[in-house]
Parts: C-alpha cells; sequence; structure tokens
C-alpha cells in the first residue's frame, strides 16, 4: 500500500491505516451535547431553534444529545412548565436516549464543587449589592468592600476569577477574548445556587464535550471556561446559534411574552426552525413526520450554513 498522497504527503487514508495497525486504538473523542431549558415558562421558536441547533450538531457528529432540566431558580419557574417543555420536545421529534436530568436533584454535586474551589481558596463570601457593584465598576475579590460579612447576614459566595482575557474558539463567532469585571455568584444571597456554577458542574458530570446553544449565553462563556478549569476539567467546545428577534428587533423569550410553540403544528414548525438554521427542506417534506424531517436534516447538517447574526424570522 503506497503510504503517501500523489504529492508526496501522506493522505488521511494512508495515516488512517498506519494508526490502524497500532495497538493502541485511536478513538475520536466522543460527542456529546445537550439541551438545557430552565422551566420558566413554554417552549418558544427561538427556544425550538436551540433545540434543534444541538441536536442536529450532536446527532450528525455521531454524538448523544442530552436534555437537562435547569430547575434551579424555583421563584421563577412557571407550575407545569417542565413537562410542557419535555411534551414539545417529545412531539417535534427531539428525544434522548437517556433519561432527563433535573438540576433540583443534584444540588450535592454543586455543594461537592463548593466546597473543592473552598478549599483551593478560590471562593470568598460576599455581602455588596447590585448598587455597590455597579457604582465601582466591577467587582473582584480584592474590592469587595464587605469582606466576609457578619454571620448572620446574608452573603453571595462568589467565584475569584482570573483577571485575564479568556480566549476560545466559537464554532459561528470565530476567536473570542472575554474578561470578565465582576466575579460570578456561585450561590446567591437567598441559598440558591446559581446558573453559572449548576451549568459548568454539570457538564463536567455529564461529559459534554460541545455546548451548542442561544447567542445571548456568550458573554458568560469566558468565566464559565475559568470555572471548568478550576474545578479540574478541560472546558468542552462552544457554539452559539442566532437569536430569533420580534418586531421590536428584542430576543424572543420567555421574560417578553413570546408566543408558546403550537405543538399541534411539529412539522411547520421544523421546518421554520431549519430554514432559519440555513438548511433548505425540500417541499415534499411538508406532508411529513418529524422524525423523518429530523433524518433528513441530519443528513444535510453543515455548521458552515449557520448564518450567525441574530435576526427575525422572515429575514
Ligand atoms: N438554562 C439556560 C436557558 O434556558 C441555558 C443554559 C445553557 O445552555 O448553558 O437559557
Amino acid at each position: 500500500m503506497p503510504w503517501t498522497g500523489s504529492r508526496g504527503k501522506p493522505t488521511w487514508q494512508t495515516l488512517a491505516a498506519k494508526f490502524a495497525r497500532r495497538t493502541i486504538p485511536m478513538t475520536p473523542p466522543r460527542y456529546i451535547g445537550r439541551f438545557a431549558p430552565s422551566p420558566t415558562g413554554p417552549l418558544h421558536f427561538g427556544s425550538l431553534v436551540c433545540a434543534l441547533g444541538s441536536y442536529l450538531d450532536a446527532v450528525a457528529h455521531g454524538g448523544t444529545w442530552l436534555i437537562r432540566m435547569e430547575d434551579l431558580d424555583p421563584p421563577r419557574e412557571m407550575p407545569g412548565a417542565a413537562e410542557r417543555i419535555l411534551h414539545s420536545l417529545d412531539v417535534h421529534g427531539l428525544h434522548s436516549p437517556h433519561p432527563v436530568e433535573w438540576q433540583s436533584k443534584r444540588h450535592h454535586l454543586y455543594q461537592r464543587a463548593l466546597d473543592q474551589l473552598q478549599e483551593n481558596n478560590l471562593l470568598y463570601a460576599c455581602g455588596c449589592t447590585r448598587e455597590q457593584i455597579r457604582r465601582a465598576g466591577g467587582h473582584r475579590r480584592a474590592d469587595c468592600r464587605q469582606g466576609s460579612p457578619v454571620s448572620g447576614t446574608p452573603a453571595a459566595l462568589r467565584f475569584c476569577s482570573e483577571g485575564e482575557d479568556e480566549h476560545f474558539l466559537d464554532l459561528w463567532h470565530g476567536p473570542q477574548s472575554q474578561r470578565t469585571s465582576e466575579d460570578p455568584i456561585l450561590k446567591r444571597k437567598d441559598g440558591l445556587f446559581a446558573y453559572q456554577l449548576a451549568v459548568v458542574v454539570d457538564d463536567i458530570q455529564q461529559g459534554v464535550t460541545w455546548v451548542v446553544r442561544g447567542a445571548d449565553l456568550l458573554d458568560c462563556t469566558g468565566v464559565q471556561c475559568q470555572l471548568f478549569r478550576a474545578l479540574g476539567a478541560e472546558p468542552p467546545g462552544f457554539g452559539h446559534l442566532p437569536l430569533v428577534m420580534n418586531e421590536t428587533g428584542q430576543k424572543l423569550s420567555k421574560q417578553n411574552h413570546a408566543a408558546a410553540l403550537d405543538d399541534r403544528r411539529p412539522t411547520d414548525n421544523l421546518l421554520q426552525a431549519l430554514r432559519f438554521l440555513g438548511l433548505r427542506p425540500p417541499v415534499e417534506l411538508s406532508l411529513e413526520q418529524p422524525h423523518h424531517l429530523l433524518a433528513w436534516a441530519t443528513a444535510h447538517w453543515q455548521r458552515q450554513q449557520v448564518n450567525r447574526h441574530n435576526r427575525r424570522l422572515h429575514q
């Protein structure tokens, strides 16, 4: 067998054949992706785009797609929303081979991570108010006015972030360089674990290798990378999908009362979401069941077709 390509360079086939003879098999890193909705309301079209984008990227790469319910903040949750979200995913054919994980059942993992950070002196109690931090234009351990508040006074626990630029590559936004001016809260004054902690702990514990989610979370990715490393893990790859905007230029969100997905029209919803993600499903698919659309989309998914700009649905 020739070991070189036509220009004398090894081709990938020759290299693959060569490596296949080694005693240690070369297995590519496994792809584990996830969709992690917060049950603050039913899914809307923007969240379907994120669910679908993360699903397609995982499945098209031979990966596993997980669903994690981020029910971490009961005061912000809407009764019944988690069940509605799971029902919507189901009728749109977005199934995971693994059971749904619920953050409300994982508090012991978050506490263990806080203990680990505490042991490494990467955590501090802070009683500063939002207003104090806003006036100071940032917040790090050295700026903490309140220091360790007297016991009994409510205090948040903050992560000592690095004051350096954090670099990472985003699938659609390219090379990123982020510096955080504020140490993130990992446990809130009201005693609840914060999103930044839980999301990183879960992504580590579930072995997530690719985080594909909405572009509204791009800005907090740098500090999450720091937290991954502080907890002894390499950060996964990141891809931030374009947001769907409403007529007034705001992103569709539960806060601005985006309409709930109409679960009676899964095929139409999926076709629109696929077009938003840059695919061109043939008209014949408009009569098909969701699983047929998803099979077609998985075969045709290409990362470079996604237009990263946030925009309205029909732009
Ligand atoms: N739970 C977050 C949300 O619904 C998403 C978290 C993430 O994907 O990192 O916006």
